[in-house]
């Protein structure tokens, strides 16, 4: 694992696997729209960054989440259906 995933943990949900890094907010020092709730992330709030384990590479594929939010996804998301 290279220096990128580092700081990062991985965890594996219904939705597949994420490299997922928690940012205190002495860290969030700008405004993120959290995928969601569709509502924005206030700078000094503490919050986490996302993004699919296999696409590491893809900086701008990194979203930011309400730690609330991120954790109630798989509620939020669309459950397959047989
Ligand atoms: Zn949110």
């Amino acid at each position: 694992m290279g220096a990128a995933t580092g700081w990062a943990r991985a965890e594996s949900g219904s939705d597949g696997e994420w490299l997922v890094r928690t940012v205190p907010g002495a860290q969030a020092t700008k405004v993120y729209r959290c995928p969601g709730c569709d509502h924005e992330i206030q700078p000094g709030v503490p919050h986490v960054v996302a993004w699919p384990a296999d696409d590491m590479g893809s900086v701008e594929d990194r979203r930011h989440w309400h730690r609330a939010c991120w954790q109630a996804r798989d509620r939020r998301r669309p459950t397959r259906r047989r």
